[in-house]
């Protein structure tokens, strides 16, 4: 009789996969996966969750403890399904959520093969041709923004939070070198635009630069950052003896696909180089976590238009385009593969223009004893992280090869095109506005109003007018309620399941503007769910306005 350990060590090596090929025990791996995959398939339906919407239940959560013994390995994945209920179907084209995309089969196994066998990014020592992946990745993505790929350098990290973390840190050390061993000295700023993501804020209170030295510029109405009030506001900055440790050009925001002008960005960072004599450059990160795919379009011929889009999309991706060709001028680049890219998260991109900057973070040789003992390729040496995921970018790497530049157009364009149809929509009805009428992505921001409102006037009068104010609010809690109620439509079958942004901008007057917001990422997006849309609004309003003369 052999040890209960040892017992326990035999079956759970059932759970492993074979080291040594077993063909009936690959067959169990696979088929234990496929009945997973088969319990969800059955919890699909004509709405665009899996299963029903589910209360969740933290309390139950809070007082779970782990059991003293295994359980097998059919009920693990029970339990784990159940855990997908209630989900968000992403790729239905009842969903128009978020910037969240349904990943791609090929993605999907791209994440899953690393995950089964483990490779560790840290250095090619651990992961060896999916380190050569990471690089593949990287100057095929350097070459379509429009960098130099042996000039450029690229990884993959934490999210467009990590990316805007390795942009601003390369410019904080920079502009105040040696921060990096003494730690922060002197005051430094970052500069962005009021519609740049939150993740500004995030990296400037962890890289210790703080909160408060975040400089957020007003924006157009195009939701662009007014660059001359950068100009002023910098030269402020640079009088007053402070430096900048990074520029942020926002290439696409999150609620609004507002793109700053890269072109005068780098033109007013140049000519403050000059004016004040400064012994650096300060750092142009262009967050485009967002827009980066678009620069598929860099070289697509808009006048043959050999995909064949509608005239009313050509000028939308056109209109992008202008913005996005000018990404080489940043200094480094943001990329979200998990938003339009069409991955599962987490596949975020790091590209530098010049590979040589990285030696502003690379670590002594020294520091890192144990590991990096031999090849060329160590990017562990300069991560923020040690231990790195080879599913980035090998999810990443498959879409590329999946989609080439034609598909990648063909999807882009569908989304941008479905997109345009309901402006066309929202805008052909009186009580429907279009809010980011000035930006040409595949999301649209609007607002309803109830009968009697003259939308033409109202938008204006509500950003400006702080007599409108007890107005302005009306109308917000007037646009959460139709929310509510086009949601609990879309729940049980009907509708389309949209969001609702509770600030989109704020009034003259400091008011938050609450928007209804589209965004559509779904490559099976057909017209009727467009008019789906617009039905469960026309549905919603009329419930809106039973509802009032029953409390009237
Ligand atoms: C989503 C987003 C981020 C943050 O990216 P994560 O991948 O979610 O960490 C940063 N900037 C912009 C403009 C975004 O839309």
């Amino acid at each position: 009789m052999s040890a209960p350990y040892l017992d326990l060590v035999m079956s759970l090596r059932q759970g492993f996969p074979q080291p040594v090929s077993d063909r009936v025990h690959d067959a169990y791996f696979v088929f234990s996966f496929l009945r997973a995959l088969d319990q969800l398939d059955g919890m699909k339906s004509v709405t665009p969750l899996l299963g029903k919407a589910e209360t969740l239940d933290y309390d139950a959560a809070k007082r779970s403890q782990v059991a003293d013994g295994p359980l097998p390995l059919e009920q693990v994945t029970q339990t784990l399904v159940e855990h997908l209920s209630g989900m968000f179907i992403w790729g239905h084209p009842r969903a128009q959520i978020n910037v969240i995309p349904p990943p791609t089969i090929a993605s999907i196994i791209g994440g899953l093969l690393p995950s089964i066998y483990n490779p560790n990014l840290v250095s090619e020592e651990s992961s060896r041709q999916v380190a050569v992946a990471e690089v593949e990745v990287s100057s095929m993505t350097a070459d379509l923004v429009g960098y130099n790929p042996s000039q450029s350098a690229g990884l993959f990290t934490f999210g467009g939070t990590g990316t805007l973390l390795y942009g601003v840190k390369l410019g904080l050390e920079k502009a105040c070198p040696g921060t990096a061993q003494h730690g922060a000295r002197e005051r430094a700023v970052i500069f962005c635009s009021e519609r740049a993501h939150y993740a500004c804020l995030t990296v400037a209170n962890w890289l210790g630069i703080g909160r408060e030295n975040v400089i957020q510029i007003p924006c157009s109405p195009e939701n662009e950052m007014r660059t001359c009030l950068l100009e002023s506001m910098a030269r402020d900055v640079l009088k007053d003896g402070g430096k900048i440790a990074a520029i942020v050009a926002t290439m696409g925001t999150t609620d609004h696909f507002g793109l700053d002008d890269l072109k005068s960005i780098h033109e007013i960072r140049d000519r403050l180089v000059d004016e004040f004599h400064l012994d650096y450059h300060p750092h142009i990160h262009a967050d485009a976590v967002i827009g980066w795919a678009w620069s598929v379009f860099n070289d697509y011929n808009f006048d043959a238009n050999p995909l064949g889009f509608r005239h009313r999309t050509v000028r939308a991706l056109a209109g992008t385009r202008r913005r996005i060709r000018q990404l080489p001028l940043a200094d480094s680049v943001g990329i979200d593969f998990h938003k339009t890219g069409f991955t599962p998260y987490v596949s975020s991109l790091f590209l530098v223009k010049n590979s040589i900057d990285l030696e502003l973070i690379t670590r002594k040789q020294s520091d890192t004893p144990y590991l990096f003992h031999d090849g060329h390729y160590h990017p562990g040496r300069y991560t923020l992280e040690t231990s790195r995921s080879g599913s980035a970018p090998m999810s990443a790497l498959a879409n590329l090869r999946l989609f080439g530049k034609d598909g990648l157009r063909a999807l882009l364009g569908h989304v941008v095109a479905m997109a345009e149809v309901l402006r066309e929509q929202l805008e052909g009805h009186a009580s429907t506005t279009v809010v980011n009428r000035g930006n040409f992505g595949p999301v649209t921001l609007f607002r309803v109003y109830p009968d009697g409102v003259d939308t033409f006037g109202v938008t204006e009068r509500e950003q400006k007018d702080a007599s409108y104010r007890d107005q302005l609010r009306i109308h917000n809690e007037y646009n959460r309620r139709i929310y509510q109620v086009v949601q609990a439509d879309a729940l049980h079958g009907d509708g389309v399941v949209i969001s609702l942004t509770d600030c989109y901008r704020e009034t003259d007057y400091g008011e938050p503007m609450v928007a209804l917001k589209s965004y559509l990422l779904s490559p099976f997006a057909e017209e009727q769910y467009i008019n789906a849309v617009l039905e469960s609004l026309w549905k919603a309003r009329a419930t809106i306005a039973a509802e009032s003369v029953k409390t009237n």
